[in-house]
Parts: structure tokens; sequence; C-alpha cells
């Protein structure tokens, strides 16, 4: 076996190359094909484009003005443009496949998709200084995405250049939307997948902010729905003839209020926020348009749904007493589940002897979504077992945060937890 150590140039080039380019949900089309070429180059089997994604369940696609903003600029960068139109529209993400004959069939899953915020150019902050900012304003990894992706790439270099020590199959998911919780969904329910044994998630850090530790399952994933509320009123004078109008900001306003007076459950934790509301178009026009990114999460599956009911209710409601027409339109969702124990306890047992880290857990809460719970969910209900790691990482400022940044060499430590594994179970 050769040595990893020699992987951690090769993990730091990918990651300072997707953080340079970062794109979000269902645009991902550079990263996509740098990671299509990669994988072609090591001979797996890859699907991608309209193959992957179930059109129904695309959730939060974009609107056209900013799929082809995407596009043009992944052309700029130089992404073939034969490859581009195989995925243009939003159809971004691979899925790679590699047989190595009898035995189980094992999948992992990375996410790959960018956080819409503006990096910061702090003299402190690492990918700055050292000439790696995201080159897309407004758009950073600032999640460890492009951490995921390397670990990824890499991974499956190693599999392949090692392929003679394995039994069964590799499938790699590379999945574009995490972000919003949007595009596990339409992977599974696009069918495609075959039985799985066993899968893998993880993500860099989260609650383990300490490159020497480890969990080998997660609990605390919150299921959330997420949505938008578009109100439609009637613009009018403001002054001369204010009761000739419909106030849709009013509507708003008062929908909001009642979002916020939705009672507690008695079964557990809920949320609800108003992340943004754009209303009105003028000081002196009663506001015709009101729109709003609304998400409610739930403990578990039951209390995310009373939430949303609640919600949707207060909309149809609120929206009536104001005359106001209203849409809801759901635009991402992800589950509570939990990772399969038994296949928790062998990851520990594996990490545990193989010496990589100081600190192992055998599950961290993590107080968050994450659409990795729908492939959980299925892979589980389809008789295999699924679980979700933490691979500790230093962490500098906050998830999602302008200044984000994690250790790098944490990736050869997420790479090696991944290879073990593998080998211990093909
Ligand atoms: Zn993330």
């Amino acid at each position: 076996m050769e040595n990893f150590n020699n992987y951690l140039s090769q993990l730091i080039e990918y990651r300072r190359d997707f953080h340079r380019h970062p794109e979000p949900g269902w645009c991902e089309y550079r990263t996509t094909y740098m990671i299509y070429k990669k994988l072609k180059e090591l001979g797996y089997n890859l699907k991608y484009g309209k193959s992957i994604t179930e059109e129904k369940s695309r959730f939060g696609v974009p609107d056209s003005k900013t799929l082809e903003y995407f596009e043009k600029l992944a052309l700029e960068s130089g992404i073939d443009k034969e490859f581009l139109e195989e995925i243009r529209g939003g159809y971004t993400g691979v899925i790679a496949e590699l047989e190595l004959g009898e035995g189980a069939t094992v999948a992992f899953r990375f996410d790959i998709d960018c956080v819409p915020v503006q990096e910061t150019s702090c003299t402190e902050h690492l990918p700055y200084t050292l000439g790696f900012s995201s080159t897309n304003d407004g758009y950073a990894h600032s999640c460890g995405h492009d951490g995921h992706m390397s670990i990824g790439l890499v991974f499956a270099e190693i599999i392949a250049r090692n392929k003679e020590i394995f039994k069964g199959k590799i499938i790699l998911i590379f999945q574009p939307a995490e972000e919003g919780v949007r595009g596990a969904k339409a992977i599974i329910d696009k069918g495609i997948l075959p039985k799985i044994d066993y899968i893998f998630g993880g993500h860099l850090a989260l609650s383990l902010e300490e490159k020497s530790s480890f969990s080998a399952g997660s609990t605390g994933f919150l299921a959330s729905r997420k949505f938008d509320v578009i109100l439609k009123g009637k613009a009018s004078h403001a002054a001369n003839s204010p009761e000739n109008g419909i106030n849709a900001l009013l509507a708003a306003t008062g929908i909001i209020n009642g979002f916020n007076n939705i009672p507690r459950h008695s079964q557990g934790s809920t949320m609800v926020n108003v992340g943004v509301l754009k209303a009105g178009s003028s000081r002196n026009v009663i506001p015709e348009n009101a729109e709003m990114q609304v998400e409610v999460r739930g403990e578990n599956n039951e209390l995310c749904n009373y939430m949303f009911e609640e919600a949707a209710n207060i909309v149809e409601n609120i929206s009536k007493a104001y005359k106001c027409q209203y849409k809801i339109l759901e635009v991402g969702s992800s589950l509570s589940e939990n990772c399969s124990s038994e296949l928790v306890d062998k990851v520990y047992d594996i990490v545990e002897r193989s010496k990589i880290y100081n600190n192992i857990h055998k599950a961290k809460e993590i107080k968050g979504s994450e659409d990795y719970t729908y492939f959980m969910k299925h892979i589980k209900e389809n008789g295999g077992q699924a679980t979700y790691m933490l691979w500790g990482a230093d962490i500098k400022d906050s998830f999602h945060g302008s200044g984000f940044d994690f250790s790098e060499e944490s990736m050869i430590n997420a790479v090696k937890s991944l290879y073990e594994i593998t080998k211990n179970i093909l």
C-alpha cells in the first residue's frame, strides 16, 4: 500500500481549485466537469446530466438567468462545450461506479455546492492571503464541500489504483444542491441506484471542530421543509386611492408574525425562520408583490410537518384577510433519520484499530439538516445500512460565515478512514 501522505498535496490542489470556483446548487457546471474528467481518467463508469435526477423532484432550481450566468462562467473557465450541453439547465452532479467482482455494493456520497455568501478579504483569511479566494462574487465554499469533493476524488484514485484488493461494487455519488436540501431526493426519485448494502456520508468538522477527532455516526438530523411564499396584491396610489390597493407587504408582515406565533410542540423542538422578504416597488405605491423565503424544522418528521401545516394555514388565512392571492412553492426538504447502529459500531472499530484519530466518538449530535437523510432512509428501507461520519477539522469563523476555513491536512485523515472502511467491507 502506498503512502497516503503523498496525496496531501493533491488534496490541497483540488481543494484550492474548487475553492476558487464556487458554484451554488444546480449551477455546479465547472465543478461537475472537473469531477467527470478525473473519474473518467480513472476508469469509472459515469452517469450524469438528465439521467441522474428526477425532473419533478428537482426542487429549488434557480431561474434561467442565474443558470445561464454560471453556464457562461463555466465556459469562460475552459470547460468542454459539448459536455456543458449535456448538463445545461442545472443538470449537475456525477454518479460513478466501479465493478470489482462479486461482493457487497458500497456507496459514498460527497456534496459539491457552495453557499451564497461573500468571502472575506480579511488578511487573516488564508484563502485570501494565499490567493485562492472565491472568484465568484457573492458565492463561497464556506461549508467545506470543496474539501468533501477533494476527499472523494483522491479516495476514487486510491481505490482505482488498488482495485485488485477489493471485491464488490463501489458507487461514488457527487451530489449537487445539498445547501437548501434539494439534490438528494431528486437522485433517489430517479430510481437509478442499484441495491446498496452500505452507504457512507460525512462532513468535515460540524460539531467536531478539532482535527484529531472522528465520529463514526451522527445524531440530531433535523427534519426540514423549505418554501417560498409568493403574495400578489394590487398596486394603487398611496395617497390618492389607497383603498383601491391590496397591500401584499402588510399581508407578508401579518404572515411573518403568524409564523412566529405558532405554538411550540410538547413532543420536541421546532423552528421557523423567514430569511428573506422582498416587497413593494416605490414609496408612494401600495405594494403589489411580496415574496419570502421560509424554512421550518422539527426534531422529527412529524414535528416538521406540524410546523409546515400550521405555516400553510397561516399563509392561507392571512392572505384571505388581506384579499391577497398567494402561492406556496416547496423548494427543498430533508428528513430526521438515524444512522444504522450496527454500521456505526463497525466503522468505530475499524477507525479505532487503524489509529488515524486520537479521539473517536460513536455518534455526535449535528443539530442541522442534511438531505443525505434521503439516502439513509432509502438504503435502510431496502435492507442496507447507512451512516454519516464527522471528520474532525480545525475551523476558522463559523459554517456559512464569510471567513470560514478548515485545516486542509484534515482531508487526508478522512481519505484514510474511507480507505480503511472500504478495505474492511470489500
Ligand atoms: Zn455542508
